[in-house]
C-alpha cells in the first residue's frame, strides 16, 4: 500500500517539477499561470490532460487539440519522480528520512532538467540543496554522520574543481563548470566522505555509458559537451540508497 502512496506522492511532485523546468528562464513564475498550456497551440490544459503521466499515456503523446506530438521530456520527469521516490521510501527508516529524500530527490531532479537543456545548474538549487542535506545530517534525519557529511561536501567539491583546472589547463577549455562544483558541495555531503569514491565511480560509469550510447562510437566525443549534473545525481542517489552493499560487493 504504501508503494502505491510514494507512487502517487512521486507522480504528483514530478508534475509540479516539470512545472518549474518549463517555466524556468521564460516569464511565467512557477504559480502563475496557474494552468499550463500547450507549447505549440498555447490552450490551457484542462484537468483530465493534467494527470501526471496518465494524460500523456491516454492522449498517445499528442496534444488533444492540435495533436502536435508532446515531448517525452516532461513524462520522463514524472516517471523519474515516481521511481524515485518508491526507492525512497523503501529504503529510509522513517518518513521524515522519506520526505527528506523527495526534497532533495525535487531539487536533483528540476537542477538535472535545467541542466540539460541550457547548461546551466542554478545556485539557488544547489546551495540551497547542500544547505538542506548538512541540516538534516546535523539533525540525524539523513543517515549520514555530520562530520562525514561537512568531508564529503568539501573535498568532493574540491576534487571537482580541481579536475575542472586540470582538464581547462591540458584542454585549453573548459570540461566541467563550476555548478558541478556547487552541485558536489550538496552532493558529497549527501553521501559523505566515506562513500565519495563509490558516487563519483557510479556517475562517471553512468556518464560514460550514456555517451557511448548516444554518440554510437562517433568520433566527435571528445569535442561535445555533456552536461554532468544529471549523472551527478543519479550517482548520490544510488550511493545514498544502496552504497553500502555496492562498497561491500566491489570488495569481495
Ligand atoms: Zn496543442
Amino acid at each position: 500500500m504504501y508503494v502505491l502512496f510514494a507512487a502517487i506522492t512521486g507522480l504528483i511532485l514530478g508534475s509540479f517539477y516539470s512545472v518549474c523546468v518549463s517555466r524556468y528562464g521564460t516569464e511565467a513564475s512557477i504559480f502563475y499561470p496557474v494552468r499550463s498550456q500547450c507549447p505549440n497551440c498555447k490552450v490551457p490544459l484542462g484537468i483530465s490532460e493534467n494527470i501526471p503521466l496518465v494524460s500523456f499515456l491516454i492522449q498517445k503523446g499528442h496534444c488533444k487539440h492540435c495533436h502536435t506530438k508532446i515531448s517525452l521530456f516532461y513524462p520522463s520527469l514524472e516517471l523519474i519522480s515516481m521511481v524515485w521516490s518508491i526507492l525512497a521510501i523503501s529504503g529510509a527508516s522513517s518518513y521524515a528520512e522519506w520526505l527528506l529524500l523527495l526534497l532533495i530527490g525535487g531539487i536533483c531532479i528540476v537542477a538535472s532538467a535545467i541542466d540539460l537543456r541550457t547548461f546551466i545548474l542554478p545556485d539557488v538549487l544547489t546551495y540551497s540543496g547542500a544547505i538542506i542535506v548538512l541540516a538534516a545530517s546535523y539533525t540525524g534525519i539523513l543517515h549520514v554522520d555530520f562530520r562525514q557529511a561537512l568531508l564529503g561536501g568539501s573535498i568532493g567539491a574540491f576534487s571537482m574543481w580541481a579536475i575542472a583546472a586540470l582538464y581547462k589547463l591540458i584542454r585549453k577549455r573548459d570540461g566541467l563548470g563550476l555548478g558541478d562544483v556547487k552541485f558536489m558541495l550538496m552532493l558529497g555531503a549527501m553521501t559523505g566522505i566515506h562513500q565519495l569514491s563509490t558516487f563519483i565511480l557510479i556517475a562517471s560509469i553512468c556518464a560514460l555509458l550514456f555517451t557511448l550510447i548516444t554518440t554510437k562510437g562517433s568520433s566527435n566525443i571528445s569535442t561535445r559537451y555533456i552536461p554532468f549534473g544529471p549523472f551527478l545525481a543519479v550517482g548520490a542517489g544510488i550511493t545514498y540508497l544502496y552504497g553500502e552493499q555496492i562498497t561491500f560487493f566491489l570488495r569481495h
